[in-house]
This record gives C-alpha cells, sequence and structure tokens, in this order.
C-alpha cells in the first residue's frame, strides 16, 4: 500500500484491509471483488491484484508462511528487489540493500549522483552506493533509519538540512545541489484522451456496472460502461453487444478529468433510458444490474463512485 502512497493516505486502508484480511489465509481465501472494493480509491489497483495472488502463491507454495530467501521472495507477484531486500532487512536483520524513493533521494543528495534515477546507469550506481553503506550490525535499524530520514527530514521539497544527522558531509549540501538532485525526469507532455461513461438503468432504478479486463487502467475493479470517444458509432456498437436499445439523445451529465501516471482522461458520463434490453443482458459475472448501495460495496475506481453518489443518480434510479 505504501508503494507511491503516502502513510496518511493508508492508515484507514490498513486498518480495515487488516480487520477483514488479519493473514495471508485470510486473504488467500478471498474473493477478488472483495479485496478490490477495500482497496478501492486507493489508486494503482494492481498492487491490490498483485497482493492477492502472492497470497494465493504463498498459501499454495510455503504452506501459507513468507519464504526467508531473497529469490523466493522476488518469485512473489508485486515484489521487486527493494521490496523483497526491505522484508529481510526489516523483518529479519538479513543485510540486503534497499532502494526505494526515501532512499535513493538520500543517497542522490549525500553523494551527490545526478541523472534521473530511472535510467539504468543511475539506478546501478545508487544499489551499489546502497549496498557499500550497509552496516555489518543493526541493519533492521539502519533500513528503517534511511527510509524515514527521506520521508521526513530530507524530503522532495524544503528539505530540513539543519536537523540532519548527515548534514556535515553531504556532498549536495556542500556544493548546494539539494534542490536540484536526485535529477527529476525529463517530463513528455501527458497526452490526453476522451471516454463516454454510459449510465444506464433499468425499471428497478438499477444501473448497469461492467467489470473491467484484468490487467490494464482500473483492472478487475466494477466500472460503468466505458466507451472511447473517437469511436464513431460507439452508440449502435453498445447495443448490439449487449442486447440494448436505447433511447436516443441520451443526457450529458458534468463531465470530469483523471489523472492517471501516463495520461489524462477527459471523462462524459450519458445518462440513457432504456428501450428495452434482452433479459439475459447481466445474466454475466462481467455485467451486472446493482442499485446504488450494492455498487458503492464494490471495488470502483474512485470517479466511478463520484459520479454514483451525485445527488441527481440518486434521484434518477429512486425515480425509475
Ligand atoms: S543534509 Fe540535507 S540534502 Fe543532505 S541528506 Fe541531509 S537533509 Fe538530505
Amino acid at each position: 500500500m505504501l508503494q507511491q502512497t503516502q502513510v496518511v493516505t493508508v492508515i484507514d486502508y490498513f486498518q480495515r484491509f487488516m480487520d477483514r484480511f488479519p493473514n495471508i489465509l485470510a486473504l488467500a481465501e478471498a474473493e477478488m471483488d472483495e479485496v478490490l472494493a477495500l482497496w478501492s480509491g486507493l489508486g494503482y489497483y494492481a498492487r491490490g491484484r498483485n497482493l492477492h495472488r502472492a497470497a494465493q502463491q504463498l498459501r499454495d507454495e510455503h504452506a501459507g508462511q513468507m519464504p526467508l530467501e531473497f529469490e523466493a521472495l522476488l518469485a512473489l507477484p508485486g515484489i521487486g528487489r527493494s521490496t523483497a531486500g526491505a522484508i529481510l532487512a526489516l523483518s529479519h536483520n538479513q543485510p540486503w540493500p534497499i532502494l526505494d524513493g526515501n532512499v535513493k533521494r538520500v543517497l542522490a543528495r549525500y553523494f551527490s549522483i545526478s541523472g534521473w534515477p530511472g535510467e539504468t546507469k543511475v539506478a546501478k550506481r545508487l544499489w551499489a552506493l546502497s549496498a557499500d553503506c550497509l552496516p555489518e550490525q543493526d541493519v533492521a535499524i539502519y533500513t528503517q533509519g534511511m527510509m524515514d530520514l527521506g520521508a521526513t527530514i530530507c524530503s522532495r521539497s524544503k528539505p530540513s538540512c539543519g536537523q540532519c544527522p548527515l548534514a556535515l558531509d553531504c556532498q549536495a549540501r556542500q556544493s548546494g545541489q539539494v534542490a536540484s538532485l536526485p535529477t527529476p525526469r525529463k517530463r513528455k507532455t501527458i497526452p490526453e484522451r476522451a471516454a463516454w461513461l454510459l449510465l444506464v438503468r433499468d425499471e428497478h432504478g438499477r444501473w448497469l456496472l461492467m467489470r473491467r479486463p484484468p490487467t490494464g487502467i482500473w483492472g478487475g475493479l466494477w466500472s460503468l460502461p466505458q466507451i472511447d470517444a473517437d469511436n464513431e458509432n460507439y452508440w449502435q456498437r453498445f447495443e448490439i453487444e449487449h442486447s440494448i436499445k436505447l433511447i436516443p439523445d441520451p443526457e450529458r451529465e458534468p463531465s470530469l478529468i483523471h489523472t492517471f501516471s501516463h495520461f489524462r482522461l477527459h471523462l462524459q458520463p450519458l445518462t440513457a433510458r432504456l428501450e428495452s434490453y434482452a433479459a439475459d443482458v447481466a445474466d454475466s459475472p462481467d455485467l451486472r444490474w446493482m442499485c446504488i448501495d450494492e455498487a458503492q460495496k464494490m471495488g470502483l475506481p474512485a470517479p466511478i463512485r463520484e459520479i454514483l453518489a451525485r445527488p441527481k443518480i440518486a434521484a434518477l434510479a429512486a425515480n425509475s
């Protein structure tokens, strides 16, 4: 949960998650829908899917226990070199280096390493320094200390160098490069995309929800049927694909913009009324009619949750 996300954001999610899944077996036995529902709003959903798969792999291959070998940890979904190292260093004092965002920042500044840390040669250098700095004992304390130093004192903007235990020897501080290290990635303009979101309700006031494919954005989450805005015949295609007939001229609802790490998505919700539909339209594990209360308990992307919570949408459902 803490990958790419700050502690304050994570706390409530973590507590709800641990209440429901207090151990590996409980998580492994859960339905993916329930896991994603508890992850809903935290973003980067691949982490939730990977955690669930990792729990199942631990149940099936390691008798439900975390292995203590680096290679076995690395083989689990969602665990990379730094996470595997952190697990072993923090839980068993094993001397493995880590290189999360906070540690990268401290090392890049302390040793004055320029170049974007995502570049292979810069990352190699930082990994080597991280390994060289490992103490012979108290690896767990040292590792936690480095992570905390990066998260609190050596923060991205306005680091508190005056309170830093490394200040005397810090090369970035000596050379006045603190603000420019680590070197940021060269920003490309972020592409813009647009999509329609169809709010289709049946005569009972239930909305049609569709489970998204397991990979890609919002993978495995429930969402409103979404159609690319540049798809000319989107309406007809949607009707044919789902044996649905909609009354023409859907109503435009207030639009919203959602920013992903690699593009910005303009979403235009449209409320559409049904003319007719095949009785089995939602007899599928991936397409269902849901009342708002039921939908809000599922794993929904944050913008979809926001749309379904709008008073007008609730009123439309109530007046069906
Ligand atoms: S002296 Fe400043 S820049 Fe250097 S490690 Fe400490 S907080 Fe970071």
